[in-house]
């Protein structure tokens, strides 16, 4: 009696061979038996939040996709639903984009607005509502621009519909790292409470040392599992892992750049236009 033919893109554990669309489970190459239910992994638990519920389901996704990068890359041997790594994204950038948007109201009219951004606060005493509105728009388009641009990477020609679809869907769970950004936002008012109650000025460096390390490192652990990634969902060789390591940030530079560009137009544009009208 013939087997159900496999679906997925097995290996033999022995010899590597392909065993995609066998019916008798037993490597054509070397005659070692195999049995494919022990060879799929499982889903990535976001896949299954219905059952896990969505908040253990997003931070145990959150967790794999930070420390356990290989057990991402291995779900390219079996269908992942491009719909949840999409859904992921959306959450993982709210999730990263929330807490910064407080913490930056949340300081503003404090003697503390200008501890962890004082970048953003060196302009006039108050800030202009167009100017906070365009650098919050551009921050979430960038965030967006710049969660979905590195899928580019993952869908070579070279391989078939389905295994690029699936190169594209890892690709996506790859921004995870990011939804640790509100831990970055407690500590930085966990030291901002510490300064605003022992008036330690020496403070505020240290916290926007820390916060802003914890965002950096965050984004070289994305570019990381990007970079891993793109060796185990597509195959690529050295020199192809090395183009990626090296145009993911460019690609991403652009991106972003273009972004904080286009809003910086679409936004200050009109102003400028109201301004000359009523002028
Ligand atoms: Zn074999």
């Amino acid at each position: 009696m013939a087997l159900p033919a496999i679906s997925d893109d097995l290996f033999c554990p022995a010899c590597g061979y392909m065993l995609r669309g066998l019916t008798e489970y037993r490597c054509p190459e070397c005659g070692r038996p195999f049995d494919p239910a022990k060879m799929v992994p499982e889903p990535i638990p976001w896949a299954k939040r219905n059952q896990l519920g969505r908040i253990c389901a997003y931070l145990q996704t959150l967790f794999i996709t930070t420390f356990s990068i290989y057990r991402l890359a291995e779900q390219v041997r079996r269908p992942v639903s491009y719909g949840d790594a999409q859904l992921f994204r959306w959450v993982t950038v709210v999730v990263a984009y929330a807490p910064c948007v407080l913490m930056i109201l949340a300081f503003r009219p404090s003697s503390g607005s200008r501890l962890l951004f004082r970048g953003l606060y060196s302009g006039p005493p108050t800030m202009d509502p167009w100017t906070v509105t365009s650098v919050f728009a551009a921050t979430l388009l960038a965030l967006v621009v710049a969660t979905g641009v590195p899928s580019y990477f993952f869908h070579p020609r070279w391989l078939d519909i389905e295994r690029q679809n699936r190169g594209i869907a890892i690709s996506t769970y790859a921004c995870g790292p990011l939804g640790w950004t509100p831990l970055a936002c407690v500590l930085g008012y966990v030291i901002a409470a510490l300064v605003a109650m022992t008036g330690a000025a020496g403070l505020e460096d240290s916290a926007r040392v820390a916060v802003a390390s914890l965002l950096v490192v965050e984004l070289l652990w994305w570019w990381f599992g990007l970079v891993y990634l793109s060796r185990r969902a597509t195959g690529r060789g050295a020199a192809g892992v090395f183009v990626v390591a090296l145009a993911g940030p460019l690609v991403w530079l652009l991106a972003v750049g273009l972004t904080l560009v286009a809003v910086r137009f679409l936004v200050v544009f009109p102003v400028l236009i109201y301004h000359s009208l009523r002028g």
